[in-house]
Order: structure tokens, then C-alpha cells, then sequence
């Protein structure tokens, strides 16, 4: 039975709350002096310690690496007509992905060059914004200690260097522009930037794209890693890096074969297991790896395989579409998906098997997110809170943001309100707004 195959993948309200906790615990352990260098939860200090007022001003370059493109933008803040924002996207082959970090910091200095001839501003001296979306150990606004690549990354010789002073590095070998980075950010906070200068109640921003992570604001009091001056705001923006949640095994008790095959896959064996059972880059995969095991007993598709028998085949966005069908009618989407996957005969029963399969991967994961932000919520603890959100996970999937909002009302504190606001472009206004504050205080 299909039941049986997706059972576990079906958890209790209560196993939820135990993850909140969970999460909980390691986050107390990545702030702690003592345990942080052995915890796997970070939660790394961004020194960004002020939120946008809106009253930010300039002109400002930003660079957005990290997710499926990258990106150089031109971005203008003003009081009167708020953000204007040109950008260009550049592909990263697999092969620079992969290869040496002189090689990709090389490309990206080819692509500021390029952007900024194309948009004739060579004259102009632009402070940048740095979004990476990596982990990464900030020792200042604008030095950033690549901690362990993640996403289908693995450049050499990158991994503990500063990635500020690469790209200069970079820029200088080329000597055709004069651009200076004044800050780099993690998309999570660029996410939380962009819709606070919209929403003062904006404190936490999370990530649902290819990867998974947060960022809230904490006070320095709980702190202990902060070692700079705590004059006010005395309050700091916190990377969580919750996607390595679970990496000293603490959610193995949920996790299915399907988890550990992705993970045994993986380029970064054993480590983002939080992020491996949520985000986009792997949520397809899960889908897949559960047909086969149905396939494999004979329970769907008369027992061919078609092209699920291929690695990474079943896209997320293919997830998204099955469930836009709701699972039953015509299956429009879903046949349609089937048909690529390389099956010519199936029923409406295999359509309905593999809607089943893709909601119970996908609402797993929009409530082990929702935990997880629960968790940030009753740290910060406060009757209003906007939960900024960007990712094309979030954006996308039909059902993903209702079951979020369905389930933070159950687990979070009676009374307290909150809202979930699709942040527009964070990397890039995010990263501009960084950069503005950076600027002001230079
Ligand atoms: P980033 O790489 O910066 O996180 P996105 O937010 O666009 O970029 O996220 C890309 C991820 O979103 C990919 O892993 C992809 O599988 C997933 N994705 C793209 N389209 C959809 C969709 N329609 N539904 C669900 N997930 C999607």
C-alpha cells in the first residue's frame, strides 16, 4: 500500500513541537561561548545591527551569489520614489561551481566589468553590497570567512579565506573598474532588510529557494559570542545557518531512508540535513526516490520506471505543479508531467499516488519551516512580528505558505500576532541597503 511507503514521512503535531524544541536547544548552543565551536546550528553574528528606517539614500552595486543565478544589480534608493533596480543575470557553469576559487571570483569580476561597461557607469566610484548565501564567519560588515560551501558548490582553496578580500583580489587583477565591497550579507538577511524598510515589525527573514536558512533579530545580552562594542542598538542580526540543523543527528528519529539516500548522494555528505528534507534543491528528490520504492513494489505506474529511474530527474517546480491539480478531476498538470517523465501508460490512481507522495514531501517540509520559525518567534517574543519570506519554494508552491500560516497559528503563542510577507528582491535591495547603512556610518 501507497500509505504504508508515505507513513513516515507523516508526522504528529507533537513530533513538530519536539523539533521546535529541538531547534531550540542547538540554537542556545551555537550562542553559548563554550559550546559553539562544537555546535552545528551557528547562528553566526552579521553585525548588521540596525534595521532600514527608510530613509536610506544612493546609488549602490550589488552582487547576488548563492542561489541558482547570479546576479549584478545597480540599485537606487530614495525617500521620493523608493527602490529602482537594474539587473543582469550571469550563468555560474557547473564547471567554475566546481573548480578553483580564482577561477570563480575571476567570473564574477568579468561580470561586474561587463555589467558596469554595459551600463557605462566606469566613471563612477560605487560602494557594493555583497549578498552570499553561505555560510559564512563575519569579523566586521565587510569581512566574511567562508565557514563550508553548500548548494552544489565546492570551489577550492575558498573555505576559510576571507571572500571580501578574493573578490578585490579579483577586481585588482582585472584593473579595468574601481568598485569597493563595504558589505557582505547572507540572502536571509538581505530578505529580512528588504521588508523592513517597508515593515517596522519585519525581525526575522527566511529563505525557502534552493537551500533553507533564517536570520533574526537578537539581543547582544544573549549574545555571548559578541565581543564588539554593545553600545545601542544593542541588538544584533543573527544568520541562524539553520539549514545544518540536525547534523549531530538530533532529527535522525524523523528522518526516512529517502532522507539518507539524498544525503549519501550529496556533495556535502552528513551536513545541511535540516535543509536536505525542505528545500527546493532536494524536495523533487525525495518525490522521486518514494515513486521508485512504489514502482519498485509494483504500487504505481505498472511497475516502469520511465525516466524516475533518473538521479535528480523530478524537478521541485514539478512538485508545485502536481499539487496545483489538487489530486483529483482531469490531473491536468500531473498526466502531463507523467508523460514527460518518459510513462506512456498509467491510471488515475497512479496520478493520484503521485499527488499523494508530493504533498506528504511537501507538507513535512512547510511544517518543519513553520516549527522552525515558531522558535524564532517566541525568542523574540513580541505581541506583533512580520516573518519576511523569499524563495521561489514559497512563492511557488500552491499550498506551501497556507500550510505555513496554518500551522505557525497552532503552535505559536495564543494572542500573538504575525504576519508572512514575500519579501521582493532581497538579495539585491537587501544588499543596498547594507551597503547604504554601511556607507552613512563609514
Ligand atoms: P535561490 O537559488 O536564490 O534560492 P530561488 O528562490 O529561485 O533561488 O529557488 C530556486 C529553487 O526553487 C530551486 O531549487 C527550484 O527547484 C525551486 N523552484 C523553482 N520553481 C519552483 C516552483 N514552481 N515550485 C517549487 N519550487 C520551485
Amino acid at each position: 500500500m501507497i500509505d504504508n511507503i508515505i507513513k513516515p514521512l507523516l508526522l504528529e503535531d507533537e513530533t513538530y513541537t519536539k523539533i521546535g524544541r529541538l531547534l531550540e536547544q542547538e540554537m542556545a548552543k551555537g550562542l553559548s561561548k563554550t559550546t559553539n565551536p562544537s555546535a552545528k546550528v551557528k547562528m553566526l553574528p552579521t553585525y548588521v545591527r540596525a534595521l532600514p528606517n527608510g530613509l536610506e539614500e544612493g546609488n549602490f552595486l550589488a552582487l547576488d551569489l548563492g542561489g541558482t543565478n547570479f546576479r549584478v544589480l545597480l540599485i537606487s534608493l530614495s525617500k521620493e520614489s523608493g527602490v529602482r533596480m537594474e539587473n543582469k543575470i550571469y550563468p555560474v557553469p557547473e564547471k567554475i561551481m566546481t573548480g578553483t576559487g580564482k577561477e570563480l571570483f575571476d567570473h564574477i569580476a568579468y561580470c561586474i566589468s561587463d555589467f558596469i561597461h554595459e551600463h557605462n557607469i566606469q566613471g563612477q566610484h560605487l560602494p557594493l553590497g555583497f549578498t552570499f548565501s553561505f555560510p559564512c564567519k563575519q569579523e566586521s560588515l565587510s569581512v566574511g570567512r567562508l565557514i563550508s560551501w553548500t548548494k552544489g558548490f565546492s570551489c577550492s582553496d575558498v573555505e576559510g579565506e576571507n571572500v571580501v578580500d578574493l573578490l578585490h583580489a579579483a577586481i585588482k587583477r582585472r584593473n579595468d573598474i574601481s568598485v569597493e565591497c563595504v558589505a557582505i550579507l547572507n540572502d536571509t538577511v538581505g530578505c529580512l532588510m528588504s521588508c523592513a524598510y517597508l515593515d517596522h515589525d519585519a525581525e526575522i527573514g527566511v529563505i525557502l529557494g534552493t537551500g533553507t536558512n533564517a536570520c533574526y533579530m537578537e539581543k547582544l545580552d544573549k549574545v555571548e559570542l559578541w565581543d564588539q562594542d554593545k553600545a545601542e542598538p544593542s541588538q544584533v542580526v543573527i544568520n541562524t545557518e539553520w539549514g545544518a540543523f540536525g547534523d549531530d543527528g538530533c532529527l535522525d528519529f524523523i528522518r526516512t531512508d529517502y532522507d539518507f539516500q539524498i544525503d549519501e548522494r550529496s556533495l556535502n555528505r552528513g551536513r545541511q540535513l535540516f535543509e536536505k528534507m525542505i528545500s527546493g534543491m532536494y524536495m523533487g528528490e525525495i518525490v522521486r526516490l518514494v515513486v521508485v520504492e512504489c514502482v519498485r513494489t509494483s504500487l504505481m505506474f505498472s511497475g516502469v520506471l520511465g525516466r524516475f529511474k533518473e538521479r535528480d530527474c523530478f524537478k521541485t517546480k514539478y512538485v508545485s505543479a502536481v499539487e496545483k491539480d489538487h489530486g483529483r478531476g482531469s490531473f491536468e498538470n500531473t498526466k502531463r508531467i507523467i508523460e514527460q517523465m518518459g510513462i506512456k501508460e498509467f491510471t488515475d490512481s497512479d496520478c493520484s499516488a503521485l499527488f499523494r507522495i508530493c504533498q506528504a514531501v511537501s507538507i513535512r517540509a512547510a511544517k518543519l519551516s513553520s516549527a522552525a520559525i515558531v522558535t524564532l518567534m517566541n525568542r523574540i517574543n513580541r505581541p506583533n512580528i512580520t516573518v519576511a519570506v523569499d524563495g521561489s519554494l514559497f512563492r511557488f508552491h500552491p499550498r506551501f505558505e497556507g500550510v505555513m500560516k496554518e500551522t505557525i497559528a497552532e503552535m505559536y503563542n495564543f494572542g500573538h500576532q504575525f504576519k508572512l510577507m514575500l519579501s521582493e528582491d532581497g538579495s539585491g535591495k537587501g544588499a543596498a541597503l547594507v551597503a547604504a547603512v554601511a556607507h552613512r556610518l563609514k
